[in-house]
């Protein structure tokens, strides 16, 4: 039998995003609005030592991606040496072996960092970046820090952490007057820029339909200024379908739509928070306590069986669209986006 991760819905997982901290510095209206929750206690959040040894585990189920996230992952400690000892799952004599390891960062200290983080083994950034006008800026994430985000992209440029993606989340009235400013900014940049769907993810529950601009209105918007070519026909377990510009321009337009477009049959994707809990979906209501687990000491096979376990459990879908759709348990800070 195969030792790999495939959940009840035949989909193989192979995609792990992995939590570092619960803590962030921005507060993005669309996830942290009034400030953080209280934050997990110190014991409870996961040792470098555990991410190391559960990787490792996961890389041997067929996880061949880990996404490092939060939270801000670089306000945690030393994130270069954690990134050294997962990258040594890049090499190995088995054949499965981890083939992807990234980051997600709003951009905080990545300028100084960046070098650093490639030089231990990183392969690539996703840096957020929702406005390129100042003051939109500051309103959308609560710190002053436009100019700093940036210099972030072009250090990770430098840094040949590429291809560099950015995440612009799409909110109807905050920023959709500047979809086709943040699509030129792929251009002259040479990145790839990601548009996402609202996702009713906010810990102030203020999402509403309403809210959302939809992919296609966001790719008709791009379209007009910019024409666009789609890349591949499949996006295979990608969030993002994928759009060249006609004119042969540097960059990259990804459109992300999980409202309007689910794409829940093609996951690919699990997380573990910073506290050591397994979610199977975005949206799940409930979480696996692998920490407790772990620290119990149970031994490794005792843990793989018990991922497998979890891995059945995975939903078939999100419910967004349903009305009986109930709100994650926790914000996209502390789940990992
Ligand atoms: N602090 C890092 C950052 O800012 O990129 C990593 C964590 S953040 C939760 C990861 C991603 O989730 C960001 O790109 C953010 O834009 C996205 N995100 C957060 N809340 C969201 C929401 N309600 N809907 C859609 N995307 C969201």
């Amino acid at each position: 039998m195969s030792g790999k991760l495939t959940d009840s819905h035949g989909r193989q997982i192979r995609d792990l995003r992995v939590s570092l901290t619960d803590r962030c510095n921005f507060r993005c209206f669309y996830c942290l609005p009034n400030g953080e929750p209280p934050l997990a206690r110190k014991e409870t959040i996961l040792t470098f030592e555990e991410i190391v040894y559960l990787s490792e585990i996961f890389v041997s189920l067929g996880i061949e991606k880990i996404r490092l996230t939060g939270g801000e992952p670089l306000l945690r400690k030393d994130v270069e040496k954690l990134v050294e000892k997962l990258a040594r799952l890049k090499v190995s004599s088995q054949n499965l072996k981890l083939k992807d390891l990234a980051l997600t960062t709003n951009g905080h200290t990545l300028t100084e960092r960046a070098a650093a983080l490639k030089h231990s083994g990183l392969d690539r950034v996703t840096i957020s970046l929702d406005s390129l006008k100042r003051e939109n800026f500051r309103q959308i994430t609560g710190v002053d820090k436009l100019e700093e985000t940036l210099e972030a992209i072009a250090s990770a440029k430098k840094a040949d952490l590429n291809p560099v993606r950015i995440n612009a989340v799409i909110v109807r009235g905050r920023n959709d007057d500047e979809i086709v400013e943040l699509a030129d900014f792929a251009r002259s940049a040479g990145v790839s820029m990601r548009f996402i769907e609202f996702m009713p993810l906010d810990s102030g529950h203020e999402w509403s339909r309403e809210m959302v601009v939809s992919g296609k209105e966001i790719r008709e918007k791009i379209n007009q200024v910019f024409p666009l070519v789609l890349k591949e026909t499949s996006r295979g377990a990608e969030t993002a379908w994928k759009f060249a510009f006609a004119d042969g321009a540097a960059g990259e337009i990804g459109i992300i739509a999980p409202v309007t477009e689910m794409f829940c049959g093609a996951c690919s994707r699990i997380r573990l928070t910073a506290d050591g809990q397994i979610r199977t979906c975005l949206f799940s209501t409930t979480e696996h306590n692998l920490r407790d687990y772990l620290r119990s000491g149970a031994t490794r096979s005792e843990i793989v069986e018990f991922i497998k376990d979890v891995i059945l459990k995975k939903e078939p879908r999100h419910y967004i669209n349903d009305t009986e759709f109930a709100p994650a348990s926790r914000s996209m800070s502390f789940i990992g986006g």
